[in-house]
């Protein structure tokens, strides 16, 4: 695979990789969307948000220019409403449900205007919530992604102390490891783990490893309850000929690298396909593309109906130059001299619906090729099947079970993507509030209910 070390300049790196939702330039230009808002009484917005935030609320408060009331809206429901107002698939959720749009109007820029009350909240360090006294119960979470710091929050401002276990050197999970440069920096996601720890009540302990550094039954013994937040891990593997060849990488160990060395360090191929058309494999192809790939492109084995991804990232994707290669299937991966050559595909067809309605692709027996010298799996991810086997946890295919974030395992909880196999980081963030409102009904500390438990005061700055 060619390195493409100083194939771009600096200069263009720089302009590649900066932000690619800015947010206002100007207090006058937030006022003016902020205006906008009709502050519906039913709110379809907030009914769309995963984590429930009071998006009518927090921007009546930004238009009263109360930013500190304003953030506290956000974060007593999301604790990561800042890293989500960058990379939230708003235009599905939120954004999507804006009354504005059956007005054929633009919908109000709800993920800017969050984005506006959180990052001031988190530059100036605002201390928004405080603990209740300790309970002195302690409770161990392993994974330090948005679950398992959602988690922590909720905890912490109970009165209980927390210890996270984290495997990587740095918090944030999939915020920090597994998102386009461009949408989240590395810097942000320290600054928010920062925020996020600043309650107190919050140890972080990196490099710590489940199954390796600690194990379950160690942490049952040693704490008053468990959540695990470990999410997914290694991308679904092709299982084709080939596959072992050098230049064929996962979409999150190329996006990972690109998150923790120098953009002149990343090895990328000149001809690149990238197979999946989820969020992380367009991440991978725009990426690909804004460090120098001549030719990108991605194969997916449905059509445009059945994307998992939203129209906004393909555009995104489509607008970076990448091609797409609708209703393909990689069948086996040509090398020369150990590394990569070419990518076979076979051509398919849609089949008749299956019980859910989804239409399953059919082999015609056609077959292409592309020239490529890289190939990035980004067809999804696995979990941690022999983690959580040797755990005893019950699980499907890795994937832990639960009921009410409660595994089979005495005060063991779990949520996230470990649980539902990959979704949103907002999505995360909420199982990490469930997860918190399990354990303090399992403390018999707080009976809450797992939709509200952010719900509980806490405010010590609201005006
Ligand atoms: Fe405001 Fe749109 Fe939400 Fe209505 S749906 S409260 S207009 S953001």
């Amino acid at each position: 695979m060619a390195i493409l070390n100083n194939r771009l300049t600096p200069e263009e790196y720089a302009e590649n990789f900066s932000d690619i939702h800015p947010p206002f330039d100007k207090k006058e230009a937030a006022l003016v969307e902020a205006n906008r808002c009709l502050f519906c009484y039913d709110a379809p917005c907030m009914k769309s948000c995963p984590t429930s935030i009071d998006v009518p609320k927090f921007i009546k408060q930004i238009t009263t220019e109360n930013i500190k009331g304003s953030a506290h809206t956000i974060f007593q429901s999301n604790i990561f409403g800042g890293g989500c107002s960058r990379v939230c698939p708003v235009e599905k959720l939120c954004e999507g449900s804006c009354v504005y749009n059956l007005m054929h109007e633009d919908p109000i820029p709800i993920a800017k205007l969050q984005r506006y009350a959180t990052d001031k909240a988190i530059k100036e360090k605002w201390q928004l919530f405080e603990r209740k006294p300790s309970t002195g119960k302690k409770v161990a979470i392993v994974g330090a992604g948005p679950a398992g710091l959602s988690c922590a929050h909720v905890l912490s401002r109970e009165g209980i102390d927390v210890t996270v276990f984290e495997k990587e050197s740095k918090g944030g999970g999939l915020m920090t490891y597994g998102i386009a440069a461009y949408k989240v920096t590395p810097e942000f996601c320290q600054d928010e783990v920062d925020f996020i720890t600043s309650l107190g009540g919050i140890a972080i302990e990196y490099n710590k490893e489940l199954g390796k550094d600690l194990s379950l039954a160690e942490l049952r013994v040693q704490y008053d309850a468990v959540f695990l937040g470990i999410g997914v891990g290694l991308a679904r593997q092709l299982q084709i000929p080939g596959e072992e060849l050098e230049g064929v990488v996962d979409a999150i160990e190329f996006i990972y690298n690109l998150r923790s060395k120098t953009f002149n360090q990343i090895a990328v191929g000149d001809k690149v396909a990238v197979i999946g058309l989820g969020m992380t494999a367009i991440d991978a192809a725009t990426q690909a593309k804004r460090l120098g790939a001549s030719e990108v492109t991605i194969v997916y084995r449905r059509t445009q109906d059945e994307m998992p991804c939203t129209q906004v990232e393909l555009d995104l994707a489509k607008l970076d130059g990448c091609n797409i290669k609708w209703l393909a299937a990689p069948k086996e991966v040509i090398g020369a001299n150990g590394k990569v050559s070419a990518l076979v595909c076979r051509e398919m067809e849609l089949g008749v619906p299956d019980a859910s309605g989804r239409r399953s692709p059919v082999d015609t027996g056609k077959s292409f090729s592309l020239a490529v010298d890289m190939i990035i799996k980004a067809a999804g991810q696995m979990p941690f099947k022999e983690l959580v086997d040797g755990s005893d946890l019950q699980n499907s295919n890795g994937k832990i079970v639960v009921k009410n974030n409660d595994t089979n395992i005495d005060g063991v909880f779990a949520g996230g993507d470990c649980v539902n196999g990959g979704k949103e980081v907002v999505d995360a963030v909420q199982a990490g509030k469930d997860g918190a409102a399990a354990i303090l009904s399992y403390l018999k500390l707080n009976k809450v209910d797992a939709k509200t438990v952010n719900g509980v005061e806490h405010t010590i700055v609201a005006s």
